[in-house]
């Protein structure tokens, strides 16, 4: 079962400019910055407690940030929980009927092994599972 949210992604345009007000809300500047190129995004990641901000830019017009933005603008894009073993957790989840978007999971931005659930299934707000590799 997840035991924590890990992290909340958000979307946004101008990466520079969002490190800046998010440096001013949270007191701290960003951690790491890291580029996922299976997803054609550049992240962000400050730390608040034991719980982080993920922001994430789009490095390609089909990117699911570019997407994302087009549509819906810029904001919260996900929500990622922190689970102990990943594989038996999109099993657990897809017993229950759930789709996900990655039924295996794929390495992710800092560290860490992912799997999206489908948001069609869970009130249109995409679930992103993170495991410890
Ligand atoms: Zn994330």
């Amino acid at each position: 079962m997840p035991n924590k949210i890990e992290h909340l992604g958000i979307a946004v345009s101008d990466l520079e400019a969002s490190e800046k007000i998010f440096t001013d809300v949270l007191g701290a500047a960003p951690y790491k910055r890291e580029e996922v190129e299976s997803e054609n995004v550049i992240t962000s990641f400050f730390k608040v407690g034991e719980n982080k901000i993920e922001l994430l830019q789009a490095t390609s017009e089909d990117s699911a940030i570019a997407k994302f933005i087009a549509t819906k603008g810029e904001g919260i894009h996900h929500v990622a929980f922190s689970v102990d073993d990943i594989q038996m957790e999109i099993d657990r989840l897809m017993d229950l009927g759930y789709r996900m978007i990655h039924e295996k999971p794929k390495e992710g931005a800092d560290g860490k092994m992912i799997a999206f659930l489908h948001p069609k299934g869970s009130n249109r707000v995409l679930v992103e599972l993170c495991a410890d590799k």
